[in-house]
This record gives structure tokens, sequence and C-alpha cells, in this order.
């Protein structure tokens, strides 16, 4: 309906507006093509996953009284179920950061903390892949912010560090404030990212070795996640990268005033 109303609008306003108007139409479109795109790459993910277990399924039936099958094929059956799970809560949470409004949600948080309980919260993967992951420096100023989905953004990328680093590798986390902004920056020693992929990585289901995300259990999301989260607080997220050097991904986000830099606010008692 909103290109309708944009025709009339063209029709009273004049050539000047014809332009912008077209403009408009074009993104609305562009909107709708990337949605379209979501929901086919969507069910072609889930496709995967699905199919297995059912495929599973019916091996196992086919498997009984053979106990050696029967445990492997529950064993993958298990393995492709955790990956339905993960993929399902990711596209959840995407779906949520375009709707929820940010704001509600929003209270003065410590991003050092915040970060304390995103390593805690990938110990398991790092134990089992023998990575050190250590965290230096900090912010000083609060950030006023989604707890929850703040630690998730930092999750993701030292999950992703983790993942795509040799076993026994060391991941640095390093925290700072600069120029207002608190900033994370998680550092791998991992393969790289070319740099005709760097922007690329963070559009949905975008992987760059699709096989090996999925072999480590990635679901393609984790990325995007992270940029949709970071926009939403007014922040951006950056990858430094050259290939065999390692990656190092830098969250930035606004740090609240502090009563120093609002002393001239005509509103606060001195
Ligand atoms: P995935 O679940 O596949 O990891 P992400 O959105 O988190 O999805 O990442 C997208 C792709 O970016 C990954 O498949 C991988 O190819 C690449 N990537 C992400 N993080 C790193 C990293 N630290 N080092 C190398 N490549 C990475």
């Amino acid at each position: 309906q909103g290109s309708t109303i944009l025709h009339v609008r063209v029709a009273i306003v004049g050539e000047e507006y014809i332009l912008i108007l077209a403009d408009d139409r074009t993104e609305i479109a562009r909107t709708e093509e990337v949605r379209n795109d979501f929901v086919a790459n969507v069910s072609h993910e889930l496709k995967t996953p699905v199919g297995a277990i059912s495929l599973l399924s019916e091996a196992l039936d086919d498997a009984a009284g053979d106990e050696e099958a029967v445990r492997r094929f529950a064993a993958r059956m298990s393995k492709e179920s955790t990956r339905l799970t993960a993929l399902v809560q990711d596209i959840i949470e995407l779906s949520r950061l375009q709707s929820t409004d940010m704001v509600d949600r929003a209270r003065e948080v410590d991003i050092n903390s915040l970060v304390n309980d995103a390593v805690e919260a990938t110990r398991l993967p790092a134990e089992t892949r023998n990575t050190t992951v250590v965290v230096g420096g900090s912010v000083q100023g609060l950030v006023y912010g989604d707890a929850k989905m703040l630690t998730t953004a930092f999750r993701n990328l030292i999950d992703n560090a983790i993942r795509y680093s040799p076993a026994g590798s060391r991941v640095g986390v390093g925290l700072r404030s600069r120029d207002g902004m608190a900033q994370v920056s998680v550092t791998d020693q991992g393969p790289g990212i070319d740099a005709e992929e760097q922007e690329r990585i963070f559009e949905r289901f975008y992987r760059i070795d699709s096989a090996r995300s999925r072999h480590t259990g990635g679901t393609g999301l984790g990325l995007s996640i992270v940029k949709h989260v970071v926009a939403n607080h007014g922040g951006e997220v950056n990858v430094w990268s050259q290939p065999g050097q390692g990656s190092t991904f830098t969250v930035r986000l606004p740090e609240m005033e502090t009563s120093d830099t609002t002393a001239g606010d005509g509103n606060r008692e001195q």
C-alpha cells in the first residue's frame, strides 16, 4: 500500500519529488528482496538437519538388533538435532532483533562484566579445543544497552575465534575506552579472512567455507546477529584481517556521558 500513497504524492508535489520517491520504491523492493532471500535461506538451512534426522530415524529402525549401528545412528541424530536447535535459536534471535524496541529493555551495563560472562559462556568449546582465552584491559564508562543481547554478540565473536583457530591456540580479548566509545576487540590466530570476504561475512548465512562452518556447529547467522545488536546500540563492528595472520573483530559502543562531561547541563545541580 505504501507505494500507492507515494504515487498520489508525486501527482500533487511535482517532478522534483519523483526521483526521491523512486528511490523509496527501490528501497521497498530491496527490503522485500532481502526478506524473500532470508525466507528461502531459512527453508534451505532447516531442510538439511530435518532431512538428516528423518533419514536417520529410518536407518535406526532398519538397524534394530545391531547395537553398534543403533548407537552410531543415535549419535548422529543427536548431533543433527543440536544443530537444528542452534539454528532455530539464531533465527529467533535475529527476528527478535529486528522487531524489539531496544530502549524498552535497555539499562546501564558494565561491558567488562558482560565480556567476562561471554568468556564464561564459551568455556566448553575453548576447553574442547584446548584454546586459551585471555582478557586484558578494561572499559571505563557504562553503556546504555541490552545486557543479554550484548553478551550474545561478544559470545558469538569469541566462539568464532575459538572455532576457526587451530586447536591449542590463543584468543585475546582486549577492552578499552577511547573517544567516548567502549571498545572490545577479539583477536585470533586463525586462517584470516580475504579482503573481498570481509564485508560479506556479516550477511545472513554467508560462509567462506560452509562445510567447515557446519562441521564446527556454525549456523551462518552469528556475525549478522553481532552486526544487528551493535547497530541497535548505535555502535559499529569492524574486522581487520590478513590471510594467514589471524583476525581481529572490534566492536565500538557509545559510552554514557559521565557527570564530568555533562557539567554544563543546566538541569544538573552542581
Ligand atoms: P558461522 O556460524 O558460519 O560461523 P558467522 O556469521 O559467525 O557464521 O560467520 C560467517 C563466516 O565468517 C564463517 O562461516 C567463517 O567463514 C567466517 N568467519 C567468522 N569468524 C571468523 C574468524 N574468526 N576467522 C576466520 N573466519 C571467520
